[in-house]
């Protein structure tokens, strides 16, 4: 297995208040790992680091065998780290298909298997939409579109900030399948989540945090069955 994401010991904060304290991940190719911890826990911070939005207080980030622990956003968006934030932010005036246009790369390693054809192909929701104003979405329709948005760049690794958050359970089944034909198909996700039962059928691993820190570390068919790991840092 190739890893091809990793954080050693990584820690960071707002101002002096230190939010993250010593986070190890590992993220293996075409492999999802969950990130799991109730809201405030430091999931989208994580995030952020990973993305170079916060910067690292100490430790290390390893895309591909390549330190971009100093590396400002672009560059890890360049070396293909495709970063997807909770707000699902689209173009509101451009269409499904100019969203998707505007984000349209190559990767690092110069494939190209992600075009709009295939976009198409593995989005039939947003092939109906494509020529609608993205503004005009639901919730579940942009976060569609911002995922699909990422997959324009041919990421090797895409990071996904709570794509199930505030939307109705028959999107949030939408998005869990779509997510799971990703993987299928061979992509490399770190997925922050609150609500494990999302997690559970899309990725293999756990990571659990709170306050901050790792406190546990499962494969998510074992978590869902770890009644006092849910109780005391995911209330469910
Ligand atoms: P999660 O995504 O797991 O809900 P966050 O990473 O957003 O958690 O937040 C972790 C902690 O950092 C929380 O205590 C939150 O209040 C704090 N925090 C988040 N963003 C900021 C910020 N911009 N400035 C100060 N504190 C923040
Ligand atoms: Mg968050």
């Amino acid at each position: 297995m190739t890893e091809l994401l990793r954080a050693d010991g990584l820690s960071a904060f707002y101002g002096a208040s230190q939010i993250l304290f010593d986070i190890d991940l590992v993220l293996e190719e075409k492999c999802t790992l969950a990130l799991l911890g109730r809201n405030g826990a430091g999931k989208s911070t994580t995030m952020k680091t990973l993305a170079g939005i916060v910067p690292a207080g100490s430790g290390r980030i390893v895309l591909a065998g390549r330190d971009i622990t100093h590396a400002p956003p672009h560059a890890r968006a360049k070396l293909g780290l495709a970063y997807v934030p909770e707000d699902r932010q689209v173009f509101p005036e451009h269409t499904v298909e100019d969203n998707l246009l505007i984000a349209a790369k190559s990767g690092p390693d110069g494939r190209r298997d992600w075009t709009l054809p295939r976009i198409w192909d593995a989005f039939p929701l947003l092939a109906n939409l494509r020529a609608r104003q993205a503004g005009r979405l639901s919730g579940g329709e942009q976060q569609l579109l911002v995922i699909a948005r990422a997959l324009m760049g041919n990421p090797l690794v895409l990071l996904l900030d709570e794509p199930s958050e505030g939307l109705a359970p028959i999107v949030v089944a939408t998005i869990s399948r779509m997510l799971r034909e990703l993987r299928a198909s061979g992509a490399t996700i770190l997925l922050a989540e609150q609500n494990m039962h999302f997690c559970l059928r899309i990725a293999e691993m756990a990571v659990v945090i709170d306050k901050g820190k790792v406190v546990h570390r499962e494969d998510t068919a074992g978590l869902a069955g770890n009644d006092d790991i849910r109780r005391r840092y995911l209330a469910i």
